[in-house]
């Protein structure tokens, strides 16, 4: 049987509207007999865009970030309701960018993902080591209090509506990936933990992403790892050749 992998590309703070629309246009033909879940996080402005090429398609579309609130006071904030007026799949949480450059914490990404999760919205959950914890050999110890806390008042009930993406710090945008064995060891060690903490006896529904400069030529490698669910893509997936050669991956179960 063919493994069902998720392939999402987080476009970041790039491209504008010449490119994404006709962006939208061929991804929905391109993706449209591919037997995995393909998906982009474009940026807030060009939500509008996703919803009039991509509704109704093939392919998933989303955010890269929310704030938890309703609404009020909170200037150059979106809210779950606003991307819900574009009828948004999916959102990231917690991106390393969002935590190092804008003080995203534990605790908001709880709150974002509890809000996500009440809105409908697929919270894709960003945990990853920098590279001083790897070498000090707190990988596990970091990524376990992130989704700890990520998870907290998480219902088991709705552990199947979230995504969680592995994303080891010192490989995003670095070029420098982790490797197949790396990615596979935290991803399982991933799946296992959230099962001992919502005492599950399967992972089967836990869906865990690689991400950090997966391309269209090490893709292949990282996805047929057993643990690894798919890859969130940033770079690699501006260029929809290669986006393409991604999400097009097969992979013998
Ligand atoms: C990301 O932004 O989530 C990411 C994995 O980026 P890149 O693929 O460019 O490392």
């Amino acid at each position: 049987m063919e493994k069902e992998l998720y392939l999402i590309g987080n476009f970041k703070m790039n491209l504008t509207k010449s490119d994404i629309i006709p962006y939208l246009k061929k991804i929905k033909k391109m993706a449209k007999n591919t037997n995995n879940h393909v998906g982009i996080c474009v940026p807030y402005p060009y939500l509008c865009y996703a919803k009039k090429y991509l509704n109704h398609s093939n392919v998933l579309y989303g955010a890269q970030n929310l704030h938890y609130k309703e609404s009020g006071a909170f200037t150059g904030e979106v809210s779950a309701e606003m991307l819900n007026d574009f009828n948004c799949d999916m959102v990231i949480i917690g991106h390393s960018e969002r935590r190092n450059y804008y003080n995203e914490t534990d605790d908001s990404v709880n709150l974002k993902v509890l809000k996500a999760l009440s809105s409908n919205i697929v919270p894709i959950i960003c945990v990853g080591e920098s590279e001083l914890e790897r070498e000090k050999n707190e990988t596990f110890k970091v990524i376990d209090n992130q989704i700890k806390k990520a998870l907290k008042d998480v219902k088991v009930e709705d552990l199947s509506s979230v995504i969680f993406a592995y994303e080891p710090i010192w490989a995003i945008g670095t070029g420098k990936t982790a490797t197949s064995e790396q990615a596979e060891e935290v991803i399982s060690h991933i799946k296992k933990y959230i099962c001992k903490l919502y005492k599950l006896k399967s992972t089967d529904l836990i869906v865990v992403l690689y991400g950090g400069s997966m391309n269209e030529k090490n893709a292949t490698e990282l996805l047929k790892m057993p643990s690894i669910d798919g890859g969130l893509i940033g770079g690699a997936c501006l260029n929809l050749e290669k986006f393409g050669v991604i999400f097009n991956t097969k992979i013998n179960d």
